[in-house]
């Protein structure tokens, strides 16, 4: 294996439509470096000469999320069909009312990140923020204080690639990412993972689509933007931006997300088997309320998340948190959870139907080994098929972006 394969192999995952974005391949090979692509996703970048050698190439042959990603099987561990591994369930947010008023629903992850800086438990937590001057950017950070926590707090739908933060893999600290950046994290480092924190996250929307957003919701072109936030100070809470000037733009979770950031989400999120954080210590997602149908109900209040422990590890930290008077927990069932995310549910059952299609157009794609997969298809047999035909007709017509 040659010292240039990492930037050859990163080149032919970006060409064929499969990288995520995570950036775990700018940490194993210096030459490279995230830079955005076109359509407004980062994407890595060979700037210089390449140096890695070949122990770089087998981990990143393991570890790329763009080659494949392979289900967990924690220690004692209950494996359910959406959600993946749980050791323990519950809907939790964090005591501290500012840290649960700044995160995305119950402010859980950014409590636990603050509780483990402060303690001297972790050296130091990665996170992701809004770049500083320039925060319609979103970049990895790190966090060594309470104050540091809470600026990161709150999800950010545009690109970032936690996973090639330096101190990412460290095995003293706690990173939070995506399914995707936690997935390549744990299979890069095996044994010596650093503490994993994860979301449920339904896709990496283009940078454009934020530009956008500001743009169309009226914010002068001449006025710089001083703040930017995309949920959180409430539930769901407003994407938000406020000027130099003292423009202020928002718009509700529902117009946002699902108008304008939602639909741009790139190609390989839409085949990813793992929009829980399957492969994380700990995994949090909204516990959405819902109408008689099932569907969340976007109606400002209290934050709520559903905390799920995965590991152990997880189970331990969760446990010592809410003994600490850090988190608030309730014990709830992972049906109860499931039954509020059905995007979750609906893309996993039918993602099966959704690579065959896919395939069969031509399409590369990443292995999925132990997610399950063809079994939940199975049991929804005649949608499997529809979502098949359907991908297969938008991979051949090139509707699909995938790059
Ligand atoms: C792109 C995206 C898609 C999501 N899709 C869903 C979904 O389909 N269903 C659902 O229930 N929840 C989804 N979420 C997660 C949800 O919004 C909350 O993050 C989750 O409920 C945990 O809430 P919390 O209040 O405990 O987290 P917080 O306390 O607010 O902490 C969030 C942590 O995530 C980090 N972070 C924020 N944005 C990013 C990013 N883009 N990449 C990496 N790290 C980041 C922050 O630095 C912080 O550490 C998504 C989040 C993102 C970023
Ligand atoms: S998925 Fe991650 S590791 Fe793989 S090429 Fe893309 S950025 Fe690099």
């Amino acid at each position: 294996m040659s010292a240039g394969s990492v930037v050859a192999a990163a080149a032919d995952v970006v060409s064929s439509g499969r990288c995520t974005g995570c950036g775990l391949c700018t940490a194993l090979e210096p030459a490279l470096t995230m830079t955005a692509s076109a359509e407004g996703y980062l994407r890595p970048h060979a700037a210089g000469a390449a140096t890695a050698g070949p122990a770089a190439f087998a981990t990143f042959r393991t570890a790329c999320p763009g080659l494949r990603v392979v289900a967990q099987r924690p220690a004692g561990a209950v494996r359910h069909p959406v959600l993946g591994p749980v050791l323990g369930c519950w809907e939790a947010w964090a005591t501290d009312p500012d840290v649960r008023e700044r995160g995305s629903s119950g402010g859980v992850l950014t409590a636990l990140q603050a509780w483990l800086v402060a303690t001297g438990e972790v050296a130091r937590a990665v996170g992701a923020a809004a770049a500083p001057g320039e925060p319609r950017r979103t970049v990895p950070v790190r966090i060594v204080s309470r104050d540091e926590a809470l600026a990161a707090a709150g999800s950010r739908y545009a690109p970032v690639a936690v996973a090639g933060h330096p101190d990412a893999a460290a095995p003293d600290g706690v990173t939070t990412g995506k399914p995707c950046e936690v997935a390549a994290l744990r299979a890069a480092t095996g044994p010596d993972a650093p503490l994993l924190l994860s979301f449920f996250c339904a896709g990496t929307p283009s940078q454009h689509a934020t530009d956008r957003l500001v743009h169309d919701l009226g914010m002068p072109a001449d006025e710089h933007v001083d703040e930017l936030w995309y949920r959180g100070r409430g539930w769901p809470g407003r994407f938000t931006a406020v000027g130099a000037a003292g423009t202020r733009v928002s718009a509700s979770y529902d117009e946002s997300w699902g108008d304008a950031l939602g639909p741009s989400v790139q190609w390989r999120c839409k085949i990813c088997p793992d929009g829980v954080g399957e492969s994380a210590d700990v995994a949090a997602g909204d516990f959405w309320r819902t109408d008689e149908r099932g569907y969340p109900v976007f109606v400002e209040t209290a934050g709520v998340s559903a905390l799920l422990a995965r590991t152990p590890r997880g189970l331990d930290l969760v446990r010592r948190a809410a003994a600490a008077g850090v988190i608030a927990l309730r014990e709830i069932s992972p049906d109860d959870v499931a039954a509020v995310q059905p995007l979750q549910r609906t893309r996993r059952t039918t993602l099966a139907g959704r690579l065959v299609g896919a395939r069969l157009a031509g399409a590369r794609l990443p292995r999925f080994p132990g997610f399950g997969l063809g079994r939940l298809a199975a049991s929804r047999a005649r949608q499997s098929l529809r979502t098949a035909r359907g991908t297969y007709r938008r991979v051949r017509a090139g509707a699909a972006a995938r790059s």
